[in-house]
C-alpha cells in the first residue's frame, strides 16, 4: 500500500514537469496551408483558433494615415503595382486583396475577429518603420486597440526593433514581449524586461546554452520558423518553450510521439 502511495506521488508531482516540457505551437502567419486560409488573413487566425495551437502570429503596419494595418511585407500589390504601406493611405490598401479573396485586415478588425477565438493567443508582431515616431503611433494604437477589448492577457508582443520592445514596456508593463533579432544575450533581454528571446532557429544551433541561460533568469525562448523535421526535432530536444511554425500539425505530431 505505502509503495503505492509513493509512487502515486511520485507521478503526481512530475506530471508538471513533463507537461512543461513540451514546446508550445505558435502558427506563424496564422494557420494559412489549408484551404481557404492566406498568410495573416482573419480566416488563419480562426483556422489556428479551430486546431487549438497556443498562438497565432501577426504582422502589423501603420499607414500613411495613421491606421495599423496587416501584412508581412513594407509593400503590397494594389492593381497590378506595388504600394509601400507606410506610404500609402488605408483606403488605397483595402483596395488589396489576399490570396484567399480577403481584403487586407486592419488591425481593429483583427481584434474584433480575435475576440470570438476560444484557444489561441495572439502574438503580434510590430514591423520595423521608416521613423521612430511612425513605430511610436502604432504601438499606442495597438496597446491601446488591446486594451480597449479586455485583451492584455492573450496577446503577447514580438519584434525585431529594440524601440518597440522599450515602448511595449513603457505602455504596458505587464505585456510580454519578445525580441527576434538573434543578436543578445538573454540576460541582455532580461535587463531590457523582455519576457525572452523568439530566434531564428540557427541561432541556437550556434548557442544552444542560451536556452539554460534564458530559463535561468525565467524568460521563455520562443523560435521561429520551424518548418523541416530535423529543425523540429532539434528545437524540441534543446528544451525551446515555443515553436514558431508554417506546420503546425507537423511540429504537433513529432512532440506528441
Ligand atoms: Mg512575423
Amino acid at each position: 500500500m505505502r509503495k503505492i502511495v509513493y509512487t502515486l506521488l511520485f507521478v503526481l508531482i512530475f506530471i508538471p514537469f513533463w507537461l512543461n516540457a513540451q514546446p508550445k505551437i505558435i502558427a506563424h502567419r496564422g494557420y494559412w496551408k489549408t484551404e481557404g486560409s492566406a498568410q495573416n488573413s482573419i480566416a488563419s487566425l480562426m483556422k489556428a483558433d479551430s486546431i487549438n495551437v497556443f498562438g497565432s502570429e501577426v504582422d502589423v503596419w501603420l499607414s500613411s494615415d495613421g491606421v495599423p494595418v496587416v501584412n508581412h511585407d513594407a509593400d503590397i500589390e494594389i492593381d497590378g503595382k506595388k504600394a509601400v504601406i507606410e506610404d500609402t493611405p488605408v483606403a488605397t490598401l483595402r483596395r488589396a486583396r489576399l490570396a484567399n479573396g480577403e481584403i487586407v485586415p486592419t488591425a481593429e478588425e483583427y481584434l474584433n475577429a480575435f475576440l470570438r477565438c476560444e484557444n489561441v493567443k495572439l502574438i503580434i508582431e510590430f514591423k520595423k518603420h521608416k521613423s521612430k515616431s511612425n513605430e511610436n503611433v502604432l504601438t499606442q494604437k495597438v496597446v491601446d486597440m488591446v486594451r480597449e477589448r479586455g485583451l492584455q492577457d492573450k496577446v503577447e508582443y514580438i519584434s525585431f526593433g529594440i524601440n518597440f520592445i522599450n515602448q511595449v514596456r513603457r505602455l504596458d508593463p505587464q505585456a510580454k514581449v519578445y525580441y527576434l533579432n538573434g543578436d543578445m544575450a538573454p540576460a541582455v533581454l532580461s535587463a531590457m524586461g523582455a519576457a525572452g528571446l523568439d530566434y531564428h532557429y540557427s541561432v541556437l544551433y550556434k548557442h544552444p546554452y542560451w536556452v539554460e541561460a534564458a530559463h535561468n533568469l525565467g524568460q521563455k525562448v520562443n523560435v521561429w520558423t520551424v518548418n523541416k523535421p530535423e529543425d523540429i526535432q532539434k528545437m524540441i530536444d534543446l528544451n525551446v518553450d515555443f515553436i514558431t511554425t508554417d506546420e503546425p500539425l507537423l511540429v504537433r505530431e513529432m512532440i506528441e510521439q
